[in-house]
């Protein structure tokens, strides 16, 4: 099956997700096609009715439990959210190899996706999410992910021009030009060299640490400094979190932790105790 048959399928099964979501499905499929691997989604978009049909499975109705997420709980109820699998050349067949899932899960990662994968307690190998930082609570409060793709692996920037890679250090996972962006600021390289000059960062080319040192210094402005300090009397993270405006729900603390290295984050006393002795640095 062409590349083209691969993602048309694709692109019809996922439904109507974001449009990054579904733009990150075609990238993937093409980049995983040029290493030798058929890619292709089962599921993408679904209504909460479809979600709470799902979530019945192996519950009150027969089959094998599938999912711990109830209507509006799922990140694909946003369509924010794909499950992959494997095919064969002709796209016939649906395996869900580990090996084969982690490579493409690598590709989609390197723009933007998180992997099912990755996570700790309930790894779910086939599913990519885009999130935007928001939990579910806040999408079921209507709030809307500010989301785009991250250039990722093969670049097309011209080897003679300095790179504008994204890095991802910050805390919110954004790069700086994606840092820039989501300030309305202009994030060409010309206006990223003058900044770079203002706050003393010598001889700017554009390298991953002169970004990353640079996104530092924009994000040290007034709001920094005063999340900084945040809630100091406070023993509870969520409250400390509160207090600087972070998102404090389960998976972002969840993410936080991982971060910072705490392993298998389950929210206990202790794990939320060096959290939070983190978080304040
Ligand atoms: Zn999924």
């Amino acid at each position: 099956m062409s590349v083209d048959k691969l993602v048309n399928k694709a692109l019809k099964r996922i439904g109507n997700v974001h449009p990054v979501v579904r733009a990150g499905a075609e990238e993937v499929i093409r980049r995983a096609y040029k290493q030798g691997i058929s890619v292709l989604f089962s599921d993408g978009y679904r209504s909460n009715a479809e979600q709470n049909k799902l979530y019945a499975q192996g519950r009150t109705a027969s089959g094998k439990i599938v999912t711990n997420a109830r209507g509006g709980q799922s990140y694909h109820n946003y369509g924010l959210a794909i499950d992959m699998f494997i095919t064969n050349k002709a796209g016939t067949s649906a395996m869900w190899p580990y090996d084969k899932l982690k490579q493409v899960a690598r590709i989609a990662k390197s723009i933007g996706f998180e992997w099912g994968g990755d996570w700790k307690t309930f790894k779910d190998n086939p599913h990519l999410q885009i999130t935007g930082g928001l939990s579910i609570a806040q999408l079921q409060a209507g709030q809307k992910p500010n989301i785009s793709l991250k250039k990722g692996g093969t670049s097309t920037v011209n080897p003679s021009k300095p790179q504008t890679k994204p890095t991802t250090s910050s805390s919110k996972g954004l790069g700086l030009v994606d840092y820039m962006k989501s300030k309305g600021m202009d994030s060409s390289y010309n206006n990223r060299s003058k900044l770079a000059k203002q706050h003393g960062i010598k001889n700017y080319k554009g390298t991953a640490s002169q970004n990353t040192t640079l996104l530092q210094k924009l994000r040290g402005g007034v709001p920094t400094a005063s999340r900084a300090k945040g809630n100091q009397n406070t023993s509870s993270v969520v409250d400390y979190l509160k207090s600087i405006k972070v998102d404090s729900s389960f998976s972002h603390r969840a993410k936080l932790a991982r971060q910072r290295g705490i392993k298998n984050y389950k929210g206990t006393q202790a794990q939320n105790n060096q959290l939070l002795r983190m978080l304040r640095g």
